[in-house]
């Protein structure tokens, strides 16, 4: 089980009375606890020490108010580096551009790109009242192609055929232009991901981000990575202008630290949260939500 950040520090500051300023004694034992705290959250180790020293810089001589213990100060203190670092505001996706508007979903193998493409499909279409279409690049794996067939098929969204052996950037033009001949209003193209980052798949997407210029480049990730999701992370945004983030499976158990991670190291705001499989889940990312799942 995992111990909340507020009881860790309840430990650790009891001692302390209720008001005056922190010390740099209070503030590094504190921070080894939050230290210890997003590690078991799974945030990636450079992100940690990002974190906990722009934390420990802020409350060094912070003052405690009469209402609050020095562990609510601090607390406090970490709650809001939390949110800003993770965005501060909620952001959607970006729906100006000039129609169809194309959605690139990027993404290792599993992350829930398929899943994803169908949910925000959905969404555009009955919350945006938008005409979408669907298209699926992944030429290596018929069963991804009939993936989205089926999804697409039960959400009532068209999707435009594809099949194996076929070039990825073709498919992706011919979508649009497709898309474009029947006034689709939004186009999303599901990619082929790898179970592992590998330079195939990078140069693939690259390619078919530059043949159709996307609106928006969503990065789809598994929140049940947890470290290794930063490595991902960093891999495609070092090869694509990521515009969004997607985190999904935050359904499972894991704390949410792929999201400080994710966000630190894409500097790219994360848009939404898959729930669960179903089409309908999946909710509008909120900063300090993750926030307080991460504290414990
Ligand atoms: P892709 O290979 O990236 O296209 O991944 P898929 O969309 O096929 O998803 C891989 C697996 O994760 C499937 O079994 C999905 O049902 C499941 N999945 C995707 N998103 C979520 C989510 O938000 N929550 C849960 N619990 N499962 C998810």
């Amino acid at each position: 089980m995992f111990e909340s950040l507020s009881s860790r520090l309840g430990n650790t500051l009891r001692a302390l009375s209720g008001s005056g300023r922190l010390t740099e004694d209070d503030v590094k034992n504190a921070s080894r606890e939050l230290r210890m705290a997003l590690l078991e959250a799974d945030v990636a180790l450079p992100v940690v020490r990002d974190f906990v020293e722009r934390v420990r810089a802020r409350a060094v001589g912070a003052e405690v108010t009469q209402s609050l213990t020095p562990g609510q100060a601090f607390l406090r203190i970490v709650q809001q580096e939390l949110v800003t670092t993770l965005g501060g505001e909620t952001q959607g996706l970006n729906l100006r551009a000039q129609p169809p508007l194309v959605i690139l979903m990027a993404g290792l193998q599993g992350s829930g790109k398929t899943t994803t493409s169908g949910k925000l499909a959905l969404r555009l279409k009955d919350v945006d009242k938008k005409k979408v279409m669907l298209v699926s690049c992944d030429v290596y794996r018929p069963a991804a192609i009939e993936q989205l067939r089926i999804v697409a098929e039960k959400i009532g969204v068209e999707c435009f055929p594809s099949a194996v052996g076929q070039n990825p950037v073709d498919i992706a033009r011919a979508a649009l232009d497709h898309a474009r001949r029947a006034y689709a209003e939004v186009l999303i193209v599901d990619t082929a991901g790898r179970t592992s980052v590998d330079e195939a798949m990078m140069q693939e997407i690259a390619a078919l981000h530059a043949a159709i210029e996307p609106a928006e480049t969503l990065f789809v990730v598994d929140s049940m990575t947890g470290q290794d999701a930063a490595n991902t992370a960093k891999a495609f945004a070092d090869r694509l202008p990521l515009s969004g983030v997607v985190l999904t499976k935050v359904d499972g158990d894991a704390r949410g630290g792929a999201a400080l991670s994710v966000r630190t190291v894409t500097g790219a705001p994360i848009k939404f949260l898959g729930v669960g499989e179903k089409s309908s889940a999946l909710e509008v990312f909120h900063p300090d939500r993750i926030a307080s799942r991460i504290l414990g």
